[in-house]
């Protein structure tokens, strides 16, 4: 109670002075949880990590960007979920978000999960934040900035339309997408998106195996398939989370993504089974 009534008022003298400094807060439960993940933040990184909250918090007063806006809620089920990626299969993805150069997509990045979580702890990383909400991409602008990262695309479009732009198809080496559609429409949000041999990895909870099962037909007609499921066991976290992780082994057909809001209206794997049904009613016949 007397660490949110503190708290309240620095945020109150911080929006009373922007210009003041004010002692910066450990994010010590972020911390602890990540290094039981094998992440070490630093104070750089946790620097970074207490203005983003600030400024969530901040901006989440104007805007609705979450519910989750209490302090260790936040370094919780934001930050630590956002940075649980990079435990993907076996670590390839921390391997890959350590190298520099390498282009990352969150596809409907809302305000920055996962994307901008990934980028505070690997910098090298180049990202572009794709999101469909003007006010959300005005967020991640201003956070892009205050945090002064460098190799940072912020994008207000559509997936549907900028998977089909030749400067972002088929250029990334890593997809990512946290609580934006169902798997039969996010990997033809995301698949797109990637280069052969990329990944695409989508955040979800209990549900990753039942709806990767049934994406299984989406991932193949887009040039996908499923590669594993991680289901992560973290003390922290009170719901269970997974991580589904698709490769991109044969181009994506043109005809993908359909127009916007086909895909979300007649998810592929529905089409498929709609093809199958009538085939199988000729056959009958
Ligand atoms: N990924 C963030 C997170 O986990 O906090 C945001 C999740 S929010 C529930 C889903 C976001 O995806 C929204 O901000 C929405 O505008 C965006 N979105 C949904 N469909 C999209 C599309 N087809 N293209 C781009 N953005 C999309």
């Amino acid at each position: 109670m007397l660490r949110h009534f503190l708290y309240g008022l620095i945020l109150s003298a911080k929006r009373a002075c922007p210009e003041c400094p004010v002692e910066i807060k450990p994010m010590k439960l972020l911390s602890e949880s990540a290094r039981h993940l094998g992440l070490r933040l630093n104070e750089e990184h946790l620097r970074a990590f207490e203005i983003y909250y600030r400024e969530l918090v901040a901006w989440n007063e104007k805007f609705n960007l979450t519910a989750i806006t209490d302090y260790d809620q936040v370094q919780i089920k934001h930050f630590l979920d956002s940075l649980t990626c990079l435990l993907a299969d076996e670590g390839l993805t921390r391997a890959i978000c350590q190298q520099p150069g390498v282009r990352v997509i969150d596809v409907g990045a809302g305000a920055g999960f996962p994307g901008l979580p990934l980028k505070i702890v690997c910098p090298g990383l180049q990202l572009t934040l794709l999101e469909a909400t003007g006010k959300k991409v005005g967020f991640l602008e201003h956070m892009v900035s205050r945090l002064g990262l460098a190799g940072v695309e912020v994008i207000r479009g559509r997936a549907e339309e900028l998977g089909r732009d030749a400067a972002y198809r088929e250029r990334y080496d890593l997809a990512l997408a946290r609580a934006v559609a169902e798997l039969s429409v996010l990997v033809e949000y995301t698949l797109p998106f990637c280069r052969l041999g990329g990944l695409f990895v989508a955040q979800k909870g209990a549900e990753g195996d039942a709806e990767a099962k049934a994406a299984e037909g989406a991932m193949a007609s887009l040039g996908g398939v499923l590669r594993c499921i991680v289901h992560l066991e973290l003390s922290n976290l009170d719901k269970p989370r997974s991580l589904v992780v698709v490769e991109k082994i044969a181009p994506t057909p043109e005809k993908y993504p359909r127009r916007p809001g086909i895909p979300s209206k007649r998810p592929l794997k529905s089409q498929r089974s709609k093809v199958s049904k009538s085939q199988s009613s000729k056959a009958s016949q």
